[in-house]
């Protein structure tokens, strides 16, 4: 009779861990063009593994595409994150080629979905054998035995970032923030995806069991002082929020500031990788009917899904090089009045030197560091509402800086420095897809439509016919697979 009772404790509705480890590898079957299904971890006591998807065209392929990441269940209880990432998936996958708007983010964004963080916690819901548990299974007083009033650490308080100033140190709490930050293999499972990968936004879903529902938390208010991205990051969150219906139906979902810093994913994953990252709270409880479930799963994939259409918004992106060889840099990139020196610099991508900020429509200063190469100042950098300020930057290198390189068999110039005149000689114009001049701050001037001839004659005008004031301008190749860059000097 109590195991009868223990069965019905929990709806159908929900996943168990085996449905979801059998539905993801079915989708990577069925889907093996656009997903991947990866174990990024296994479970600090069971050793249950811990699934994430990508989600993307050229799935295998690190491509220079905005990526976003969306995990549940931290918290054992809290069932309806998951629901929710699996509905996502399913209508990702199922519409890809089917609706122009879900293939156009598969085509241009990595999606990441971790939809089960807390395997072994999950169980102990899943199971019956505490329907209201929230944290792992770690053995916290070694007898060898799970204790449900002694074992388990919060895994949404175990996180290196003012680790000490949240949750509690009292093993037998249901906030127990563990041994020590990190101690955890769930967190750092999740730690080693983020710091791997270069995420513009983070969807932690969680539920409420005490406190408010439909709430989107963002990072953060501590003290009285907010997050130096808080316009920012504050905009995507009270529009994410107004377009969730909330559960009653006469109105949405509230955006709110999370107070303190300490120890929870959002915080860390904000502060530390620099991505927007939000804390969910889906409906106003825990566990709900199972027939209610796929009706939250819809009005929260909307909130959701905005990110997908955010990350090309307002805001500025383009790629960082070195002005020299060509190759991609991770550089700082700073917007003046946004910024905190205490945090971990934001770093442009190493692989593609590409840098995505998001901001609100108006006007920034922009700096570019990276040691050993002089820094970049940008002035009264405008972001429309709506649209991407796009740019590419060029850093030159400290010690080069002035030394006009040996002519290159590939791409030479004479004279230079010019005054008025200067001849480009291009050793074999079929290999080069474009050739164009650019500034110092990587805007292209000139444009010279693919070389026919190897030897093109410049007047030092720019593709309106204007002179080029005096300074330091770039020509750069580009071929199937490099990128030849010259510097050159005009000086009248
Ligand atoms: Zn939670």
């Amino acid at each position: 009779m109590i195991w009868l009772l223990f069965i019905l404790a929990i709806d159908p509705r929900y996943h168990t861990f085996d449905e979801l480890a059998h539905e993801l590898d079915s989708i990577a079957l069925r889907y093996p063009e656009i997903t991947v299904l990866d174990t990024i971890g296994y479970s600090t006591t069971d050793s249950i593994p811990i699934f994430a998807m990508k989600i993307s065209d050229n799935v295998k392929v690190d491509e220079d595409e905005p990526e976003i990441l969306y995990v549940a269940l931290h918290h054992a209880e809290e069932l309806l994150g998951l629901e929710l990432c699996m509905y996502m998936i399913d209508e990702l996958v199922t519409n890809y080629h089917l609706d122009s708007t879900i293939t156009h983010w598969i085509d241009e964004r990595e999606i990441w979905f971790v939809p089960l963080l807390n395997p072994e916690g999950h169980s102990v819901v899943m199971e019956g054998i505490d329907t209201t548990w929230r944290k792992n299974k770690r053995d916290n007083n070694n007898n060898g035995i799970f204790d449900l009033d002694y074992d388990g650490v919060d895994p949404n308080r175990n996180y290196d970032f003012y680790w000490t100033e949240g949750g509690s140190s009292d093993p037998s709490s249901e906030y127990y923030r563990g041994p020590s930050a990190f101690s955890e293999k769930e967190n750092r499972a999740l730690r080693d995806l983020c710091l791997a990968r270069n995420f513009v936004f983070c969807n932690t879903y969680h539920s409420a069991r005490t406190g408010l529902g439909e709430v989107i938390y963002y990072p953060w208010r501590a003290a009285g002082y907010y997050s130096p991205d808080y316009p920012f990051i504050r905009q995507v969150a009270d529009s994410m929020s107004k377009l969730i219906v909330n559960e009653v139906g006469n109105g949405h979902y509230l955006a709110l500031p999370g107070t303190g810093v300490d120890g929870r994913a959002r915080n860390w994953i904000y502060g530390i990788c620099g991505t927007f990252c939000y804390c969910v709270e889906i409906c106003t409880t825990t566990i709900i009917p199972g027939w209610l479930v796929d009706d939250v799963c819809l009005r929260n994939s909307i909130g959701s899904y905005y990110l997908l259409n955010r990350v090309n918004s307002s805001g500025i992106t383009g790629c960082i090089y070195d002005s020299l060889t060509g190759e991609p840099l991770d550089a700082e990139v700073v917007i003046n009045g946004y910024y905190d020196p205490t945090l971990p610099p934001r770093m442009s991508d190493p692989t593609y030197g590409r840098f995505l900020r998001i901001l609100n429509e108006g006007t920034y200063d922009i700096e570019i560091h990276k040691s050993g190469y002089e820094s970049l100042y940008l002035n009264d950098i405008v972001v429309e509402q709506g649209e991407m300020t796009e740019f590419d930057v060029l850093l030159q290198k400290k010690e080069t800086n002035n030394i006009v390189p040996a002519n290159n068999p590939e791409i030479m110039i004479f004279p230079n420095p010019t005054r008025n005149a200067m001849t480009i000689y291009v050793a074999n114009p079929s290999q080069f897809s474009s050739l164009r001049i650019y500034d110092i701050c990587g805007r292209v001037l000139k444009n010279f439509e693919s070389p026919s001839s190897s030897t093109l004659i410049w007047l030092g005008k720019d593709d309106i016919d204007r002179d080029l004031a005096n300074g330091v301008y770039y020509v750069i190749g580009q071929t199937n697979d490099a990128k030849i860059v010259r510097k050159i000097v005009i000086n009248n």
